[in-house]
This record gives C-alpha cells, structure tokens and sequence, in this order.
C-alpha cells in the first residue's frame, strides 16, 4: 500500500538530484509521530503531517500554526509523503519540485482524541469524514489540534482548516519558534549552508 500512495509523491521528484527520501524498502513502525516543516519554496509554508498506516499524510499551511483559540488556518491537503520525510532537513535545490530550504520546525507524536458520544473515533473515519482531532506533544505544539473539511454552501468547494482546540494549552506562544527542534539551526542557516 504504502508503494501506490507514494506515487503521486515520487512522479513530482527528481531523486539524482534532490536528497529528499524516496520511501523505498519496507515502511518502518510508524509510530504516531507528527512532524511540521517550515518550507520556504516559491511561498513561504508549513507542512504539517503525521504517520499514518506507512505514510506521512500532508497538508500545507500558508500562515502557519496558530495556538490562539479561534484561529482558523487554511490547510491544503498535498500528496503523501515517505515516513523517513520526516527528519529531512536542508535544501531542495534549484529546478526540483519545491525547490527550497525546509527547517524541521517542530516533531513529535500524536494521539487521536476524537470521540463521537464518548467513543474514540477511529483515525481512518477521522480522515474520511474530514473532522481530525489530536493531542500533540511536541517541542513547539502542545495540547489538541483539530484538522477540519469544511464545504463553502455557495460553491461547494471544500477546503481544510487547522486550529487550536480548547484545552489548557490554548494561547500559550511557542517557544523558539525561528529554530529547527532538530538542529537547532534557522531556515537561514539551512539555506546557506548545505
Ligand atoms: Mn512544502
């Protein structure tokens, strides 16, 4: 399975000359791991994923994540990637597909919290349903984060949106929000230096 959702993923890649992952050999335990890359391609991004059954399921956030109650981000749903994607950091050189420095700006695990009258929701009816609820404990992201599928009545387009959920972790600013939680080094630093 994992093979077939990487398709979309390696046909946009160049591997001879980009040192992103190529998600060959067999899926490791993935864990409940997330992680969100800051990503300064032809727009400056985030990416935010978390592994699911031998993937890494992926949405681009253009402003970013918020941990004020109320913020609603857009988040656009992009092509599954590789587990090992992860822990990539460094540089997407010139004429690849997302060409640029991308800074692992946060790692961590995930736990599914969403709960239908007391019940915990299976994460695969989460994704098809459109309404993902976790608790995150990373370095920068504390606390529950709920990934929403929204419709616009008029259009009948639908987008994604990331927000903070209410817990005690709500409004609290992250720390060292410039720096990679891998390296420590900034987006700067990255670019300039692989
Ligand atoms: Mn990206």
């Amino acid at each position: 399975m994992p093979k077939k959702n990487l398709a979309r993923y390696r046909s946009k890649r160049t591997f001879t000359t980009t040192k992103e992952p190529k998600g060959t050999g067999r899926p490791r335990k993935s864990g409940a791991m997330f992680v969100v890359q800051k990503h300064d391609a032809s727009h400056l991004h985030y990416d935010f994923r978390f592994a699911y059954r031998g993937v890494l399921k992926s949405w681009a956030i253009p402003k970013g994540i918020s941990s004020k109650l109320g913020e609603k981000h857009l988040a656009v749903p992009t092509e599954d990637h590789p587990l090992a994607y992860a822990h990539f950091e460094g540089v997407i050189p010139e004429g690849n597909y997302g060409a640029g420095p991308v800074m692992v700006w946060d790692i961590g695990t995930y736990t599914n919290i969403k709960r239908d009258n007391g019940k915990l929701v299976p994460l695969s009816t989460c994704l098809r349903k459109g309404r993902i609820e976790l608790w995150l404990e990373g370095s920068k992201l504390k606390g529950g984060y709920a990934l929403i599928r929204t419709t616009r009545a008029k259009t009948g387009e639908q987008y994604w949106l990331l927000l903070k959920m209410k817990d005690k972790l709500a409004n609290k600013p992250f720390k060292n929000t410039t720096k990679s939680a891998l390296s420590g080094r900034t987006l700067k630093q990255i670019a300039s230096n692989t």
